[in-house]
């Protein structure tokens, strides 16, 4: 098989990229490892910026989310036992739209079918070869267990984390920047009203605690907890005494317990590698970089990379300009860098380590003034809804 882009994962990276270039005439194959069913419940991100509601929007797929997206202009901070809003659409004129990863994934995989593009669910033994080569190759077996082999002008590594791209490229090219934290969240989804429209990002001396929605009527909600911690302790029961505890105090909000349909821990972590090009391969999203999800923007910086990558795509097809291409990483970089420093800072700002009363009441400080500052609760804000695009 021959095709200008492999792109390999169905994650919101490689489906965006290839609803993109789809729309620039440029021909794509997308290649999954797992089942259509599977990539469209799997439950990770919720929370849009600005700039990837209107990209979904400009590009002919945001219908779905116009009507059942939830928009947010604004979250609450609580410490000290009281909520503080602090008011994106007045401090920015931006907002933000709750609508799950998923949700997202199911509006592109709809859009590719209904244009008819190739896509291969179920696939195994993925491998790439030939990276420095003009005919770079993606082979697989299909969902039959057939050999595939795909030459290909480019390949798309929007395989996330774990996928198969990153360790593909030679020792000593990249440059890794790591940081693991010592602390997980907890996640839960719950069919229970949520307690209010908008999020609360709470810092207790018990932990952070995150209450979040994806819905009218089902919660999602987050705790701290150790890295290790066993789910399996972790009745409901226990999970709803806990973040009550978390948010007790003034106006505390007032929670509805509801059967809890969900349960993970997912551990956090900021992650980095540098360059996000090696030879024909180009990495986008998580298989290049992780956030810890306090600022909510592991799914939009994916969004963001491959919104580069496509126009560069299209300027190296449609008029010859080889010359963003080249640029990518570095484009893509400076933005990821932004995003990094604030995702590490809210997180900072908001769990509780091992530190002691002194850093504790260091983050109280740094609550207060962010939520009593104009400028302070402004370059929250303009980071919350999003960063412009490169
Ligand atoms: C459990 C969890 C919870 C999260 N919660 C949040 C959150 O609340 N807020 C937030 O902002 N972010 C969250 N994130 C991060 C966010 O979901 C990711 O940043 C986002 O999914 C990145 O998109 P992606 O397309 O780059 O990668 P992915 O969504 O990981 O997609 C990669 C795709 O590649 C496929 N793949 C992997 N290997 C191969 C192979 N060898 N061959 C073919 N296909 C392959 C995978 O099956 C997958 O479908 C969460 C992540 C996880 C793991």
């Amino acid at each position: 098989m021959r095709t200008q882009v492999g792109i390999i994962g169905a994650g919101p990276a490689g489906l965006m990229l290839a609803h993109l270039l789809h729309r620039s005439g440029i021909e794509s194959v997308v290649i999954e490892s797992r089942s259509r069913d599977y990539v469209e419940q799997r439950i990770r991100a919720g929370v849009l910026e600005q700039g990837t509601v209107d990209l979904l929007n400009e590009t002919g797929v945001g219908e779905r989310m116009q009507r059942q997206g939830l928009v947010h202009a604004g979250i609450d901070l609580r410490f000290g036992g009281r909520s503080r809003r602090i008011a994106f659409d007045e401090l920015t004129g931006k907002h933000v739209v709750v609508y799950g990863q998923h949700e997202v994934v199911k509006d592109l995989i709809a859009a590719r079918v209904r244009d008819g593009a190739q896509m291969f669910f179920d696939v195994t033994g993925t491998a790439v070869a030939d990276l420095e080569s003009d005919r770079p190759v993606v082979r697989f077996r299909d969902a039959n267990g057939e050999p595939v082999e795909l030459v290909c002008d480019f390949i798309a590594g929007c395989d996330g984390f774990h996928g198969i791209c990153r360790p593909a490229i030679p020792e000593g090219v990249l440059s890794v920047y790591d940081r693991i934290y010592p602390f997980a969240w907890l996640g839960i989804l719950a069919e229970s009203k949520p307690v209010q429209d908008e999020l609360i990002y709470a810092n207790h001396e018990r932990g952070f605690t995150l209450i979040s929605l994806r819905s009218p009527t089902i919660t999602r909600m987050y705790l701290q907890c150790d890295p290790e911690e066993n789910i399996d302790e972790w009745p409901d029961e226990r999970i709803w005494d806990e973040i009550r505890a978390r948010l007790a105090g003034e106006d505390a909000p007032d929670l509805v317990p509801g059967p809890v349909i969900q349960k993970g821990v997912t551990a956090m972590r900021s992650y980095v590698v540098e360059p996000m090009q090696y030879g024909k391969l180009f990495l986008a999203g998580d298989s290049a970089h992780i956030v810890p999800p306090t600022g909510a923007k592991g799914m939009n910086l994916a969004i963001a990379d491959v919104k580069v990558l496509a126009e560069a795509f299209d300027a190296f097809y449609g008029r010859g300009d080889s010359g963003r291409l080249a640029a990518y990483s570095e484009t893509c970089l400076r933005r990821i860098w932004k995003t990094q420093r604030f995702s590490w800072w809210m997180t900072s700002m908001l769990h509780r380590f091992e530190g002691g009363a002194f850093d504790h009441r260091v983050q109280l400080a740094e609550l207060d003034y962010v939520t009593t500052s104009r400028a302070a609760s402004t370059t929250l804000a303009e980071n919350y809804v999003g960063l412009p695009f490169e």
